[in-house]
């Protein structure tokens, strides 16, 4: 299993998928083809399909602007599927490189890992969970023993703070055709004494600078990135939470969101949104419950709880804009991490399924998930939005 690093990666929305991973390719091949002077794009499925509210040409025309598109569809093929094919000045093709773009970032290049080993011998949270109990160590010393350095993290608590409080100074309309208001800042403003108000405008605020593709972190994807930094924003600012016990609780979120990667996917692409709001919200409460000091069990119980009811969650971003549903969704996801959190510290001793069960029954799910549910923008809310009167936007 690779590091937990990989999980949390800064970069710009709204896509992990869509632009962070896609920019890193367009990167990769222009740093090995320094002599290519123009580029040929093919964009598979939901790459394609979501192109343009994802902001995939944007994200690899930083790097590549002198690039053509073709776009495909074939569902045989995965779902973020890409060709990068460089020419040099007489037009020769100079190769034709496969990425596939796996979910938080990661790229696949031509079947294999871009840059990453593993850091972890244990997979699944039963192995990690006997090791630290055989080894009477707790889950954090467990992470820092096999990451070493991880000072990264730093950067990343950092990056969290900073998107939540800029999101909530600003009004007026997020970027494209949806013309979805900004919505952080007034609900700050409302209620400003009340928690669950005030981590739901949280929520909001980066989410919504996810979507006006401002610098965030995953989280473990951009599309969920508001998820954990509500929670964290909430604790440093008005519970007095330390900043190293916060990015502490965010190692121990890492650990659950990269053991969902390895068994599973992260990916809405891949598995519908039950894989990306569900594993921020799982995320999120392991990360509380740690937080809480609460035992190995309980933090299992409460990501376990948080997958189990996010089962079937379909991704359907309407126009391919991770604004509807995907900004509320975020706001919903962290108010039920605190649920599950809470809910763990009372039902873990009875609890009847294991994390990686309910890890393997998400990736089952997401498998069976109609491809028009999984972030192509072809079905679900992405069909029907249009059909309401009232302009709520
Ligand atoms: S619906 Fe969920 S998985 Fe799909 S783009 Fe939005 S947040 Fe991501």
């Amino acid at each position: 299993m690779i590091s937990i690093k990989n999980l949390f990666e800064i970069g710009y929305g709204p896509s992990s998928s869509h632009t962070i991973g896609p920019a890193k390719a367009a990167l990769y091949v222009k740093e090995k083809y320094t002599f290519a002077v123009y580029f040929k794009i093919i964009l598979y499925n939901s790459l394609n399909l979501t192109g343009e509210g994802h902001a995939t040409k944007e994200s690899i025309s930083r790097y590549l602007p002198d690039a053509t598109y073709e776009l495909k569809k074939d569902n045989k093929k995965h779902p973020n599927l890409f060709y990068i094919i460089p020419y040099d000045s007489n037009m020769n093709e100079l190769d034709k490189i496969e990425f596939i773009s796996v979910g938080g970032g990661l790229l696949l290049i031509n079947g294999s890992p871009l840059i990453e080993n593993d850091v972890y011998k244990e997979t699944n949270f039963k192995d990690i969970k006997n090791y630290c109990i055989n080894s009477k160590i707790g889950l954090y010393e467990y992470i820092t023993k096999n990451e070493g350095d991880l000072s990264y993290m730093d950067e990343v608590f950092d990056v969290m703070i900073s998107e939540v409080r800029d999101g909530l100074k600003k009004d007026g309309l997020l970027p494209g055709v949806l013309k979805v208001s900004r919505k952080a800042k007034a609900l700050f403003l409302e209620e400003p004494e009340e928690k669950r108000n005030l981590i739901s405008a949280f929520a909001y605020a980066a989410s919504e600078e996810n979507a006006s593709s401002n610098l965030i972190v995953t989280a473990p994807t951009c599309g969920a990135c508001g998820v954990i930094p509500a929670i964290v924003y909430y604790l440093y600012n008005y519970e007095n939470v330390t900043r190293k016990l916060l990015i502490e609780g965010l190692i121990i979120a890492g650990l659950i969101g990269n053991i969902i990667r390895e068994n599973a996917t992260i990916s809405g692409a891949v598995g519908g949104c039950q894989a990306e709001i569900g594993s921020a919200t799982a995320m999120a409460s392991a990360m509380l419950t740690y937080i809480n000091s609460g035992t190995l069990d309980m933090i299992e119980c409460a990501a376990e709880i948080s997958i189990e009811h996010s089962l079937g969650l379909t991704c359907d971003p309407v126009r391919g804009y991770v604004q509807i549903p995907c900004i509320e969704r975020n706001v919903l996801a962290a108010l039920r991490a605190l649920d599950c959190a809470s809910l763990a510290k009372s039902i873990y001793k009875n609890r009847k399924i294991s994390l990686d069960t309910i890890i393997k029954t998400m990736y089952q799910t997401g498998k069976d998930l109609k491809a028009k549910y999984r972030e192509t923008s072809l079905g679900g809310l992405a069909l029907n939005w249009g059909d309401d009167e009232f302009n709520c936007w």
